[in-house]
C-alpha cells in the first residue's frame, strides 16, 4: 500500500469553498500549476510564504509517492502598474528607471528570485515557462476565445467579453463576486475607453507610446494581458483539465476568475479541478507589502538591517517560523514570533541530531504498547499534513517524537524495549518528514554551538553504562580523553562510584 493510499489527501478548494478529498485526474500523478512572480523588483517575504506553502504542498505530494509536475511560471511581459489594463508594464517601467533593456530587468530579478528560493531552500518547479516565451500559444488561445464568442476586437486591442460569457457561465463563481451586480454597476461607465464593459478584461493590447515590449500578431503590434499567460501555459503543460491551480488569495480577483473564464471561453473547461489559495503576511496586521513600507527583503531579515527587526533572523529560522501556521490562516509577522521560532527550530533538529548517536532498539523484551504509541506519534503527522497540509499540527506531533528521542538517548534501555520495525519506521519518517516535506535543514550555526554539549551527553551515558555494567571498571585512556574534551572532571572514581562536574 503506498503512502497516499495510507494517508489520502483532503484539501480546501476555493472553488467550492469546502474541504475535499483529492482525486487526481490521472491515479498517481499531481499536475499543480502556481502563479509565480512578475520579475520587476526584489522579492519580499510575503511572496516567499506563498511559494514555500505550495513547496510544501508539492514536496508533501512527492513524498507520499505522487509523480508531481510543477508549473511555476515567470512573469516577463503584460503585468501592467496597478494591475489593470492601461498604463505601463511593470518591467518595461524599471527598464525606464534603471535605463536597462527590459530582458535586463527580467534576467536580473529572476536570477534574484531564485537565489532567495534556494537560501530557503524552495525547490525549483519541473517547468518554469516565461510569458514571452509562449507568445504563440497566447495568440492561439485568444483566436479560439475569439471564435467562440467571447472577445472582440477594437483598435488593434482584443477583449474579453464580461457580460456575453456571464449569460451562459458565472464569472464570479471563484471570488463569490456577484458579476450582475458589478455589471450594473458599471453600466453608466461603458464607452469610457476602448473596452464595451469596465468589466471587460484584454487579452491583447496595442503596443503604444512608446511601449517597449511587442510582437506581431493578427490585431496589431502588441502583447498579451496579464492574465492569459497562465490559462495559455497551465494549458500546454498539464492539460485542459488538471489537477491544482494555486497562488497568493490577492490573485483570487480579478486573476484567477479571469483565468477561469479565459479557459472556458477558450475551451469549455475550467482548467483545474482545485483551486488553493495562500493567505498573507502581515506585519502588525498589516499586509506585508512594499506599498506599506514593511515588506522585508530577505537580507534586510538575515541582517537585521531593518526599523522593525531587533535582530536578524536565519533562513531556517524563518521557515521554521511559516510552517507554524496553515497556509491558509493570516501569519502575523513580530519579533517574539520569530524568536519563538526559532527556539522551535533548534529543539526539534537537535533532537534531530541525536538520532543518528542511539544504540539499536529491540535488544530486549519488546514493550508492544509503548512501540505503537510511538509509532502512532508519526502516523499522526502524516495524518495532519494529510488534512489540508496542517504543517502547525504535524510539527506538535515531531516534537513529541523529538521528546521520546532525547528520552532515549539519556536512557538508551528504554530504547532496547522497541520494537525494531516500529523504531524504523518512526525513524524513517521523523527524518523524512523534516528533511524532504517540510525542506527543513541543520544550519551551521545551531549544530555548532550545541556540539560541545552534546558531546559531554554521550560521554555521560558512556560513564552511566560502565557504572551500571561493571563493578570494578577502569576508565580507558580512550574515556579520559573524551572526558576532559568535553570538560568533565571525574573526582572520584575508586569502589565502583564516581562524582563528576562539567565546566
Ligand atoms: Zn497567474
Amino acid at each position: 500500500m503506498s503512502l497516499y493510499e495510507q494517508f489520502p489527501v483532503t484539501l480546501t478548494n476555493s472553488l467550492t469553498k469546502k474541504k475535499e478529498q483529492f482525486e487526481p485526474v490521472v491515479a498517481g500523478h499531481v499536475g499543480i500549476y502556481v502563479c509565480g512572480p512578475t520579475v520587476y523588483s526584489d522579492v519580499h517575504l510575503g511572496n516567499v510564504r506563498t511559494f514555500q506553502s505550495f513547496d510544501v504542498i508539492v514536496r508533501y505530494f512527492k513524498y507520499l509517492g505522487y509523480k508531481v509536475r510543477y508549473v511555476r511560471n515567470i512573469t516577463d511581459v503584460g503585468h501592467l502598474v496597478g494591475d489593470v489594463d492601461d498604463g505601463e508594464d511593470k518591467i518595461a517601467k524599471r527598464a525606464r528607471l534603471e535605463a536597462l533593456e527590459p530582458m535586463e530587468i527580467v534576467q536580473k530579478y529572476t536570477n534574484g528570485f531564485h537565489d532567495v528560493m534556494r537560501l530557503f531552500n524552495i525547490q525549483p518547479p519541473s517547468i518554469e515557462p516565461t510569458a514571452t516565451g509562449h507568445i504563440v500559444e497566447q495568440i492561439e488561445f485568444i483566436k479560439k476565445i475569439i471564435d467562440n464568442g467571447y472577445a472582440y476586437e477594437k483598435d488593434g486591442s482584443v477583449y474579453f467579453d464580461v457580460r456575453k460569457y456571464n449569460e451562459s457561465n458565472n464569472y464570479g463563481e471563484l471570488s463569490g463576486r456577484n458579476v450582475d451586480e458589478m455589471l450594473s454597476n458599471t453600466r453608466e461607465l461603458a464607452g469610457q475607453d476602448q473596452k464595451e464593459d469596465p468589466l471587460d478584461f484584454a487579452l491583447w493590447k496595442k503596443a503604444e507610446g512608446g511601449h517597449l515590449m511587442h510582437w506581431p500578431s493578427p490585431w496589431s503590434e502588441g502583447f498579451p494581458g496579464w492574465h492569459l499567460e497562465c490559462s495559455a501555459m497551465s494549458t500546454k503543460y498539464l492539460g485542459q483539465i488538471f489537477d491544482i491551480h494555486g497562488g497568493g488569495m490577492d490573485l483570487k480577483f480579478p486573476h484567477h476568475e479571469a483565468e477561469i473564464a479565459q479557459n472556458k471561453g477558450c475551451c469549455q473547461k475550467g482548467g483545474a479541478n482545485y483551486w488553493m489559495h495562500g493567505n498573507m503576511l502581515t506585519v502588525n496586521g498589516r499586509k506585508m507589502a512594499k506599498s506599506e513600507g514593511n515588506g522585508f527583503t530577505p537580507e534586510e531579515l538575515l541582517t537585521g538591517n531593518h526599523k522593525l527587526l531587533e535582530r536578524g533572523y536565519s533562513a531556517m529560522t524563518v521557515r521554521f517560523f511559516m510552517l507554524m501556521s496553515h497556509y491558509a490562516s493570516t501569519l502575523d509577522f513580530s519579533n517574539a514570533a520569530l524568536q519563538a521560532a526559532e527556539k522551535g527550530y533548534k529543539r526539534l533538529m537537535a533532537s534531530f541530531a541525536l538520532l543518528d548517536k542511539l544504540p539499536e532498539a529491540g535488544t530486549t523484551t519488546i514493550n508492544e504498547v509503548r512501540s505503537n504509541e510511538l509509532k502512532s506519534l508519526i502516523n499522526d503527522a502524516f495524518l495532519n499534513l494529510s488534512d489540508d497540509f496542517n504543517t502547525a499540527k504535524a510539527l506538535a506531533s515531531l516534537f513529541e517524537v523529538g521528546s521520546r528521542i532525547n528520552t532515549f538517548y539519556q536512557d538508551p534501555d528504554q530504547l532496547a524495549e522497541m520494537d525494531k520495525e516500529a523504531w524504523d519506521y518512526v525513524m524513517t519518517h521523523f527524518k523524512g518528514i523534516i528533511t524532504e516535506v517540510l525542506g527543513l535543514r541543520q544550519e551551521a550555526e545551531a549544530s555548532g554551538s550545541n556540539s560541545a554539549l552534546e558531546g559531554a551527553m554521550s560521554v555521560l551515558i558512556e560513564l552511566r553504562k560502565h557504572a551500571k555494567f561493571s563493578k570494578n571498571y577502569e576508565l580507558s585512556d580512550k574515556i579520559r580523553d573524551d572526558l576532559k574534551a568535553a570538560g568533565i572532571q571525574i573526582k572520584d572514581e575508586k569502589g565502583g562510584e564516581m562524582s563528576y562536574t562539567i565546566d
